[in-house]
């Protein structure tokens, strides 16, 4: 494959088998087949229950695809040992809607967790820290707690700690789904500086609107399935109308 594809599915399908529960099997995602290449901003778009959730863990691996090949930034992820999955997810700075902030910690300390956890000297934490709160325009709150931020103020924690180790792919989780309307501008503005930077990045959502607002490649899942792979709205507009 080439080196310039971040994300590859190959002939995925993701089955969640319903033993425990004696209920039927699921067909989450059939058949995808989709890459995604370095520097691209990519909205993956759909109802809820499509698979957009399981698209995003067969991507960090809490997931393995039943059938088919997921490779991320060239490792083939039926491949990977146990051991090796912190460092895959090192390089995936994800965001996720419901933002998993420890509430005990200040922004700063949040951000600096995440380095913590991966034995960065506490000299380089000193120094990153602040820049990704800055990079986010959090500077003036890195001591303030969750409860003390707004929503949108806790998604930017969220995305400085997503970037504290400069990953080549940040994905973006219903980036909308929990703040207000006009904050939405802003992180999708931010998100698109990160991107003009080289970052790779993906936004999963549920909001059609917000695909069609940005010209940009829209990937829509339905009932598990790639119906379009297009490159901007008016593609798809097409096939809708
Ligand atoms: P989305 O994120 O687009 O809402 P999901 O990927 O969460 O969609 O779900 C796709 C389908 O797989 C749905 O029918 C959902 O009920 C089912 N599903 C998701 N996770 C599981 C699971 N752990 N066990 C069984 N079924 C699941
Ligand atoms: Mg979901």
């Amino acid at each position: 494959m080439p080196t310039t594809d971040m994300i590859r599915f190959e002939n995925v399908k993701k089955i969640y088998t319903g033993q425990e529960s004696k209920s039927a099997d699921i067909v989450a995602l059939h058949d995808v087949n989709l890459s995604i290449q370095k520097g691209e901003f990519v909205f993956v778009l759909g109802h809820s229950g499509a698979g957009k959730s399981t698209f995003l863990k067969l991507i960090l691996r809490e997931e393995k695809a039943t059938e088919g090949r997921v490779f991320v930034n060239g490792r083939d992820l039926s491949k990977i040992r146990q051991r090796e999955i912190p460092y895959l997810r090192r390089g995936l700075g994800v965001v996720f809607q419901d933002f998993r902030l420890i509430p005990s910690m200040t922004a700063y300390e949040n951000v600096a967790f995440a380095m913590r956890v991966t034995n960065i000297p506490e000299r380089q934490i000193r120094r990153r820290v602040p820049y990704v709160l800055s990079l986010v325009g959090l500077s003036g709150k890195a001591h303030s707690l969750p409860q003390e931020l707004s929503g949108g103020e806790q998604q930017r924690v969220a995305l400085a700690r997503a970037l504290v180790h400069s990953p080549p792919i940040v994905i973006a989780d219903e980036p909308t789904g929990n703040i207000d309307p006009e904050l939405s501008v802003e992180i999708m503005e931010l998100l698109q500086a990160i991107n003009s930077l080289g970052t790779t990045i993906v936004v999963v959502t549920h909001e059609h609107d917000l695909a069609a607002r940005f010209k940009k490649r829209t990937i829509t899942i339905d009932h598990g399935e790639v119906v379009d792979d297009g490159a901007g709205p008016y593609g798809r507009e097409a096939v809708y109308l």
